[in-house]
């Protein structure tokens, strides 16, 4: 028998999060049918519990939804404004451990195991979360309680909304028994995958768990051992801090011109370049930030440093780009020497998942920066860049640039 003390993981999932958000930022929304989507040609994102009544789901078209619930009320769906609201749910986790992992915009993993004592139990904390919730935010979510992530995951699927389901190790095995293996949805277990299981006669997570590894292994690889695990109900991976830093502090290129110059139009097409790069580094670590700083050296060698924090995360060149001009607008702008050197930086940076990119313009948009990324990371650096970095290319040449990453954590 394993002695090792029993964890108590939490797994929090936020009810039809962006409509209740949209439901609790205008209370005209209140207790209606609501569907949130992206601009444009588009399908529901999400749909409220009162859109749902009506058959609603998500991945229906707007006239598909509008069919159904003549009355139904359409919103444009604003990731950041869920993305603030997400943040601010997080402090009512880390008031009790910051054993808090975010597992999506909407769900996050909670290790109460050394903290449950001061509650009085996991449950107790769960209840205390519920009810801060609903009356903090206006917001209800499901809780699954388990010994590991997994168990926690699958647990808090079982009711919602509003649900409360926990599942100590030793109902484990009787609950696995009962799962369906189509209900293992969201941990790594997808449709396909499912309906290949049932064809090699496997129908519940405790049949998964039985199988003979030398047959999964023969159809699955080496994640055969994985989905066994997943049907033993075994998983050992830790809930991670939410203060594990990300492993870079901040990203940034620097410049220093070929001859020293006042030309503002040429200092703007080089910061573009200098944005591009940096967006690029950003994303090759999977990262967003919301500090830019803007550094530049003049020609008798004195210089300056300007930066400006933003609300919301970004990680695009035109965006990096933008801000950088305001900043050198506002603050740098007429020149009253000439410049030497110029720096982007960005600081102030989170990892990105993709379950951030939600929205059908962010897709497209991610999709369009994530080809361009892997042309020229084939091709060469800026085979496909903007127009205006041209005059950047005639003033000087471009291999000249530097590159400055600050890494402050090592694991
Ligand atoms: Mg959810």
């Amino acid at each position: 028998m394993d002695n090792k003390i029993e964890k108590k993981i939490l797994l929090i999932d936020m009810n039809s999060y962006f409509a209740s958000v949209e439901q609790m930022c205008n209370p005209a929304l209140k207790g209606k049918p609501v569907i949130v989507c992206g601009r444009g040609r588009t399908v529901v994102v999400t749909a409220s519990y009162e859109a749902r009544e009506y058959g609603i789901k998500t991945g229906m078209t707007i006239p598909e939804a509008r069919k159904l619930c003549p009355n139904v009320n359409i919103v444009y769906g604003n990731l950041d404004k869920y993305i603030d609201t997400s943040l601010k749910i997080h402090k009512i986790f880390l008031d009790f451990t910051d054993r808090v992992e975010v597992f999506s915009i909407d769900e996050c993993f909670i290790d109460v195991t050394d903290v449950e004592n001061y509650y009085g139990g996991a449950e107790n904390i769960a209840l205390i979360i519920k009810r801060r919730l609903k009356y903090e935010f206006g917001l209800t979510c499901s809780i699954g309680i388990g010994p590991n992530k997994v168990i926690a995951k699958l647990a808090a699927k079982m009711k919602k909304p509003d649900g409360l389901t926990i599942i100590p190790q030793k109902k484990v095995q009787d609950f696995l028994k009962e799962l369906s293996i189509e209900k293992m949805q969201g941990i790594g277990i997808g449709k396909h995958l499912a309906e290949k299981f049932k064809k090699l006669g496997i129908n519940t997570a405790a049949d998964l768990g039985n199988a003979d590894p030398m047959m999964l292994s023969g159809y699955f690889g080496i994640l055969g051992q994985v989905y066994k695990n997943i049907g033993l109900g075994i998983d050992y991976t830790p809930v991670r801090s939410y203060y594990d830093k990300p492993p870079v502090k901040s990203v940034g290129h620097s410049y220093t011109f070929p001859q020293d110059t006042n030309n503002i139009e040429v200092i703007k097409s080089y910061l573009l370049m200098l944005s591009e790069k940096t967006g690029e580094r950003l994303r090759y670590y999977k990262m967003a930030g919301k500090t830019v700083c803007i550094f530049i050296r003049f020609s008798d060698f004195s210089h300056i440093m300007r930066r400006n924090t933003y609300p919301h995360y970004f990680n695009s060149g035109v965006e990096i780009f933008k801000k950088s001009i305001e900043i050198l607008v506002k603050n740098i702008f007429p020149l009253s020497k000439k410049v030497r050197l110029l720096g982007v930086s960005i600081s102030g940076l989170t990892r990105i998942t993709t379950q951030e990119y939600l929205f059908e313009e962010q897709r497209k948009n991610k999709k369009l920066i994530e080809t361009v990324d892997e042309i020229n990371g084939k091709y060469g650096q800026f085979t496909i860049k903007p127009l205006s970095m041209k005059i950047a290319e005639n003033f000087g040449i471009l291999k000249k640039c530097g590159v400055f990453t600050t890494r402050t954590w090592k694991k």
